[in-house]
């Protein structure tokens, strides 16, 4: 069969995925979308209470948008900050029924290969179509493509609570009082778990701030609750954002709002907290060991908030090419790498950082960040975009540089949360914000500096 009639598999139906399929279809590609879930974004669905830090303005694709205005789509306020929901039901299940066919659910990606071959055979790497291996409520089948984009995000794979990346000794045990997400407290039932509670907050990246902020308004409210907050770093650091500096208001007071909890004294910082253990005291409550035998006593509910990591174990018969670090592409990594990267930008990056060794293999969206914690959807809009390009021939708009982010306003610091600041600091202000374009570069360093300035 002529490999050009089959194909682009895109796996995973999240905004990064369904952006995908609208940029290819603009470009005369065929999509075929495979998404795990019951229903497309089905990711975004389960933090869905979450409100966005990012406005509708960020987190529409420019080719979605032309697909779905040309049914009569009209565009949310693109001031308007949505919620995980409000941005599945306002854009991502519209642009899914767009796509109609071309999105299917309830199928799983379990394997990657060449037809015919297994990863160590050289021969025909670059003529024969790459082989999908997928689950099915109606069983198991294979789907041969012309490209493959994994889209699939790291929703599924979180990072655990020991201090060292693997799970505590314990924490599976206590699975009953551990959850990884950040908790709906406008849910009766979810607000029942915790009212009253002595709920512990494991994690320092933005999902561990809005839950912070949740629950200090938890402890206004319900006597009794407490909570405590563990950080790996030996004190605050950046860890509360960029403030009024951040490009991203909603971002910025975030940070602001969980800083606020602490000065009023609803949330208790234990500093240099590695987990190491989960006991199981005999009133069914729970104490957390540190490394170095700290002890948090009389815990109800954990919540681990402690970021996420690629799932690969489905790409292991092609050949990638990951950053030893990261797990992300390895000419993507240097430029995210949260030991001297926090500003949220990023060199404008498309085909040619994602690509992979495997000749038509591309990561792409929050999967291609690999454990950097930075990623926004619009970064994975731009690769996308550029992707198809590539894909349809157009190498002149693949490289094409489409894409400025807002920076954190913490461009002076190590964005990984043990670190201590100023050798990372120094490799930060002295480069780390600078995008490829020299016009940007220096109004981005002098933001930068004045940042820093303002005491971050
Ligand atoms: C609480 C929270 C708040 C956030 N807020 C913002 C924000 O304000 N602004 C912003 O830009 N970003 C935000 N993000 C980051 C956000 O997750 C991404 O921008 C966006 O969801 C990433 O899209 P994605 O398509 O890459 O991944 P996902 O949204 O994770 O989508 C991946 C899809 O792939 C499917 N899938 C997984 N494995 C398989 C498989 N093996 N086979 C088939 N399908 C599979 C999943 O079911 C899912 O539908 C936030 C993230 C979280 C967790």
């Amino acid at each position: 069969m002529d490999g050009t009639a089959l194909p682009v598999v895109v796996v995973g139906a999240g905004p990064v995925g369904l952006a995908a399929a609208a940029e290819l279809l603009e470009q005369g590609l065929e999509p075929l979308v495979l998404e795990a879930g019951t229903e497309a974004a089905a990711a975004v669905i389960e933090w869905g209470h979450v409100r966005l830090f990012s406005p509708w303005e960020w987190v529409v694709d420019p080719a979605a948008q032309r697909l779905l205005e040309k049914q009569g789509w009209t565009a949310p306020d693109p001031e308007h900050y949505p919620t995980g929901v409000e941005w599945v039901e306002r854009y991502l299940a519209p642009l899914a029924q767009a796509l109609g066919e071309r999105v299917v659910t309830g199928a799983r990606v379990v394997g990657a290969t060449r037809r015919g071959r297994d990863r160590v055979v050289d021969a025909g790497r670059d003529t024969e179509p790459l082989v999908i291996h997928v689950l099915t409520a109606s069983g198991e089948e294979r789907v041969l493509a012309r490209a493959v984009v994994d889209a699939s995000g790291t929703w599924t794979s979180a990072n655990p609570l020991g201090g060292d990346g693997m799970p505590a000794i314990g924490e599976h045990a206590a699975s009953g009082r551990v959850r990884a997400a950040v908790p709906d407290l406008a849910d009766p039932a979810e607000r029942a778990r915790y009212a009253g509670r002595h709920v512990v907050v494991a994690g320092s990246g933005h999902s561990a701030l809005t839950a912070l902020a949740g629950f200090a308004a938890l402890v206004d409210e319900e006597p009794g609750t407490t909570v405590s907050w563990l950080l790996r770093r030996s004190g605050f650091g950046q860890v509360f954002g960029g403030g009024d500096a951040d490009q991203l208001p909603a971002r910025g007071a975030l940070g602001q709002r969980a800083a606020e909890a602490v000065r009023a004294g609803a949330v208790s910082p234990v500093f240099g907290f590695r987990t190491e253990r989960v006991e199981q005291d005999p009133d069914g409550r729970l104490t957390l060991v540190s490394d170095d035998g700290a002890r948090v006593e009389g815990v109800d509910e954990v919540v681990v908030v402690t970021g996420f990591r690629p799932e690969l174990s489905w790409l292991s018969e092609v050949r990638l090419e990951l950053d030893p670090t990261l797990q992300a592409p390895v000419r993507l990594a240097p430029l995210i790498d949260p030991n001297v990267h926090s500003c949220g930008t990023v060199y404008p990056h498309g085909a040619a950082e994602l690509a992979q060794p495997e000749p038509g293999l591309y990561l792409a969206g929050m999967k291609s960040y690999g454990r950097a914690p930075t990623f926004l959807a619009r970064t994975g809009y731009e690769q996308v975009r550029s992707i198809a390009a590539e894909l349809a021939g157009d190498h002149e708009a693949a490289a094409r540089v489409e894409l400025v982010l807002n920076e954190t306003g913490v461009c002076g610091g190590a964005g990984l949360f043990d670190a201590g600041t100023s050798a990372a600091e120094t490799a930060e202000v002295s480069g780390c914000c600078s995008p490829a374009e020299p016009e940007q570069s220096e109004a981005r360093v002098a933001e930068t500096v004045g940042a820093h300035g303002a005491g971050h």
